[in-house]
C-alpha cells in the first residue's frame, strides 16, 4: 500500500519493511559482538518497540534474558514532555548490562527518564538501541548506542508506532501527508 488513512489523517508509504529489516539486521551484528562474554538484560519498551524487538531477537537467535517496561510521554502527533510509569522493569537489574530495545527515539525525554533511572537502580550499565532516530528533535544529552535508521522530524506510524493506538500493525512504516 502507497497510502494509509487512520482517523484523521493521511499517511504515505516511507520505509518498507525490507529496508527496516536490513537496518535491524546491522544493529544485530553490533550488539552480539558487544554482548559476548556478557549476561545483558533486555528490556523492551511497550507498546511501540513490539515488532523491532520480535525482529532483533530473531536476528540475535540466543539464550538472552529478555523483559517488558512500558511509559507514556505521548499524546497525538507530539509530545507532552513528561514520562508516566506504566509497567516499571521488574527485573533485579543490580551489576547487570540493561540494553533498551525503543522504536523510536524523538525528544529523548523518555529514554533518559528511563536510562537515569536505572542505573540509579545500580545497573552496571545502560545501553540504548533504537530502531528509529529523529536527531533533530533531540532536546537531551543523550546518544543512543544502536541505531537503526535516522530520519527526519516526520511523524511517522506502521512497524510498531501509532497515532492514538491505530497504525501499529502495519508492516512497513508512513509518514503523516501535509501539515
Ligand atoms: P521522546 O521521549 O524521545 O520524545 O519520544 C519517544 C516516544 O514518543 C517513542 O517511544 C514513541 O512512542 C513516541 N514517538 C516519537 N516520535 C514518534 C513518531 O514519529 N510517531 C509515533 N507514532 N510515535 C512517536
Ligand atoms: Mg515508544
Amino acid at each position: 500500500m502507497d497510502r494509509i488513512c487512520l482517523k484523521d489523517k493521511e499517511f504515505e508509504l516511507f520505509i518498507p519493511e525490507q529496508q527496516i529489516r536490513e537496518a535491524i539486521e546491522g544493529m544485530a551484528v553490533e550488539i552480539r559482538k558487544d554482548i559476548e562474554g556478557e549476561n545483558p538484560l533486555f528490556v523492551s519498551i511497550l507498546n511501540g518497540a513490539f515488532m523491532f524487538t520480535a525482529e532483533l531477537m530473531r536476528q540475535l537467535d540466543g539464550p538472552y534474558e529478555m523483559t517488558f517496561a512500558r511509559y507514556s510521554s505521548y499524546r497525538g502527533t507530539s509530545t507532552t514532555g513528561r514520562v508516566n510509569e506504566i509497567l516499571p522493569v521488574t527485573v533485579d537489574v543490580r551489576g547487570r548490562l540493561v540494553i533498551l530495545l525503543e522504536d523510536i527515539v524523538d525528544t529523548g525525554t523518555t529514554m533518559q527518564y528511563v536510562m537515569e533511572k536505572l542505573k540509579s537502580q545500580g545497573a552496571s550499565d545502560v545501553k540504548l538501541a533504537t530502531m528509529l532516530f529523529k536527531p533533530d528533535a533531540m532536546r537531551c544529552d543523550l546518544t543512543p548506542d544502536y541505531i537503526g535508521l535516522r530520519i527526519p522530524t516526520d511523524f511517522i506510524v506502521g512497524y510498531g508506532l501509532d497515532y492514538d493506538e491505530l497504525g501499529r500493525t502495519y508492516k512497513d512504516i508512513y509518514k503523516l501527508v501535509g501539515e
